[in-house]
């Protein structure tokens, strides 16, 4: 009886994973296709100097432009292709078309601009991830130091001695380290501790509702004071609301992104607009 109920229950249980199992398998292969065929387009968001308003940079979120479903966002796909390894060509792509981007429209950027990119967790563990990204760069005629990698903390959550030394090379290499979503990890301060970071990215859920919360308040003061003291630049994600960026500013944060500022956008709508 027991045995019974038990294969009872496997049936059912197999029934639904087959079907998750069987989404999942096509969307596989529509990602990999996409890789293949190319179907992505980074969009980029401007990060503006809070007193100014003055863009000095960007960041590249992808886009999966669907042949079917039309505009898909990261989170749809990014998951499965970091565990299917097509992250690798993926990444490698957001790369190349921003590099692209930057050497298309440096003509109109301020001097000391900067392109963001975001780096998975398993983009450490590529085979000459350094390499690429150092020729990719040079090859376009531009500098390592205009371009800034994002990583969050749940990449550098198991910081093994493989993460650690590709983040000192890259950093040697010139590019700029920024720690995306902080505040949102376990243990924030151990990866300021033992990471050589550039720039902390506060995350969204610390700047939405700021002016309603004394306590966000404080703990965004503290981010800020910290990152002051270890000499690195602060970003504010996220801002969407005039009483949000007052406070920020009061508070001595000197960068922020948001929508208030501007929605992710594709190259040309963002940087030809700087043209006229
Ligand atoms: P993220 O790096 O923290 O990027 C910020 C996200 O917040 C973006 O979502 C952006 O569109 C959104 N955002 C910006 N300003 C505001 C605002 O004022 N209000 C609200 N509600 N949202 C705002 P998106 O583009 O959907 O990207 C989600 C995440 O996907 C990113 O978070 C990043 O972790 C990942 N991602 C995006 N592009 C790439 C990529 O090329 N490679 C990798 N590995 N990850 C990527
Ligand atoms: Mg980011
Ligand atoms: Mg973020
Ligand atoms: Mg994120």
């Amino acid at each position: 009886r027991a045995k019974e109920e038990g294969r009872g229950r496997y049936v059912f249980y197999n029934a639904a994973q087959l079907k998750q199992s069987r989404d999942r398998f096509e969307k596989e292969g529509q990602i990999r296709q996409a890789v293949r065929e190319w179907q992505f387009v980074p969009y980029f968001q401007p990060r503006v100097h809070a007193h100014s308003g003055r863009m000095i940079a960007v960041e590249a979120l992808i886009r999966w432009m669907h042949p079917v479903h039309g505009v898909l966002f990261p989170d749809a796909f990014i998951p499965i292709a970091e565990e299917t390894g097509l992250i690798y060509g993926l990444g490698e792509g957001v790369f190349r078309d921003a590099v692209r981007s930057y050497s298309q429209w440096k003509h109109v950027f301020p001097e000391g601009f900067v392109f963001s990119v975001n780096l998975s967790a398993k983009q450490f563990y590529q085979v000459g991830l350094l390499e690429k990204l150092r020729d990719t760069v040079h090859q376009a005629g531009l500098q390592a130091r205009s371009f800034e990698l994002e990583i969050t903390e749940s990449t550098v959550m198991n910081l093994d001695q493989k993460t650690l030394t590709v983040l000192h090379d890259l950093r040697r290499e010139g590019f700029r380290i920024a720690l995306d979503d902080f505040g949102t990890g376990y243990s924030s301060l151990t990866y300021l501790e033992r990471l050589p970071v550039d720039t902390i990215k506060i995350d969204r859920s610390f700047v939405t509702g700021l002016a309603d919360s004394p306590r966000k308040r404080h703990l965004v003061q503290a981010m800020i004071m910290i990152a002051k003291a270890l000499d690195l630049s602060v970003v504010a994600e996220g801002v969407e609301r005039r009483e949000e960026l007052d406070l920020l500013l009061e508070l001595g944060c000197e960068e922020v992104q948001g929508y208030l500022f501007g929605m992710p956008q594709p190259a040309e709508a963002l940087f030809g607009a700087l043209l006229e």
